[in-house]
């Protein structure tokens, strides 16, 4: 097994991507595979030249990354070179923030929440359910039990700028700002946790709660935030946080004729706190002293993320190797803005 130790040196930002394989789907539609990973930490996009299905029309672009993951890579494997170097940080009282960033179908739920078996999720293998074992792992390390740290867990989701928690029933909860800027989700839900089974067990339910109850179809879980957080309290302050994050769909290309009000109205809030988290990530790169948290209710109630000297954030983007997502799949590779 590999300790914390063996990833490459620490960074406040790691920027990855991870491809996943053609589906059936894709498949039978005759989906052209035009991603591939040529070496560590970099993408290779073959982009049609024009809106025609014939390959000698493509263009090769690349694109680097700190890490690169092929079709083949595993929910393990990913974390080991993301999530899991950010666990230290909040045992070193930081805050620690993990995304998964891409458009709908790309595998952001299956590389957060676990694997999906059949139907069902099996959200043992996912990188939400690999960090609750480390962090476990390490308070029962004895440097760390002297400290008395107390794991618990938040998860919520952010719809429309409006936050709903994921272990309560969906309860809409107010978010309110003091006058040292401190933010605080009021009324949200924070379990103790006693082991990662726990952990397991609270992430089943809110990824329940998560997609049931939708009354339409826009209305699912592709369209919000959801954030899963492990909070560490030392005689009940917040020690380290560790906030891991499931984003709202990226993709291009909704029709603006023929979509209703609701849709157009989910998409320019999408794209609005996309845009603020791409701001927000940046400040924190350049360790600038202003950052514009308030743009947006995602980067509001991820505040502790991007201040602090022991911040460290990590972004993986999701990519489909199909061409018909090509459009989506270039707006993915180029949410840069990131120093790296
Ligand atoms: P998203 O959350 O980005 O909308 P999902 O995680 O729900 O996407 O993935 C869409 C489908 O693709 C799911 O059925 C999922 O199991 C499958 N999938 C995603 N990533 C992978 C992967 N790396 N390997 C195998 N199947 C994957
Ligand atoms: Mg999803």
């Amino acid at each position: 097994p590999l300790s914390l130790s063996d990833t490459v040196e620490a960074h406040r930002i790691c920027v990855c991507v991870r491809k996943r394989p053609l589906n059936n789907k894709e498949v039978t539609k005759n989906d052209i595979d035009v991603v591939s990973i040529p070496g560590n930490g970099t993408l290779l996009l073959h982009e049609p030249k024009q809106k025609v299905d014939l390959t000698k029309y493509l263009d090769n672009q690349v694109f680097h990354f700190d890490y690169s993951f092929d079709e083949s890579s595993t929910n393990d494997l990913v974390y080991r070179f993301t999530a899991k170097p950010l666990v230290q940080t909040i045992f070193d009282g930081g805050m620690a923030t993990c995304f998964a960033y891409g458009q709908t179908g790309s595998g952001k739920t299956h590389t957060m929440g676990g694997d999906f078996s059949g139907k069902s999720q099996n959200s043992a293998k996912g990188i939400y359910a690999m960090a609750a074992q480390d962090v476990f792992a390490l308070l029962k390390q004895r440097r760390y039990s002297s400290l008395d740290l107390c794991p618990y867990v938040t998860f919520f989701e952010i719809y429309n700028s409006k936050v709903f928690d994921l272990l309560n029933k969906k309860a809409k909860l107010r978010v309110l700002e003091d006058e040292k800027q401190q933010v605080q989700v009021v009324g949200l839900q924070e379990m103790y946790v006693s082991c990662a089974e726990d952990v397991i067990k609270m992430i089943e339910m809110g990824s329940a709660c998560r997609t049931s109850g939708q009354t339409s179809a826009n209305a699912n879980s592709s369209r919000s935030h959801a954030i899963l957080q492990v909070i560490l309290r030392r005689r009940n302050q917040v020690h380290g946080k560790f906030s891991l994050v499931d984003l709202a769909g990226n993709e291009r290309g909704i029709d603006v004729r023929s979509s209703d009000r609701q849709t157009l109205v989910e998409t320019a809030e999408i794209n609005r706190s996309l845009l603020a988290l791409k701001e927000c990530i940046r400040s924190l790169g350049m360790d600038s002293h202003h950052i514009p948290f308030r743009m947006s209710k995602l980067t509001q109630v991820l505040r502790d993320s991007f201040i602090g000297e022991n911040s460290r954030t990590c972004m993986i983007a999701m990519v489909s190797p199909g061409m018909s997502s090509c459009d989506s799949t270039v707006n993915t590779l180029r949410y840069q803005g990131f120093p790296n």
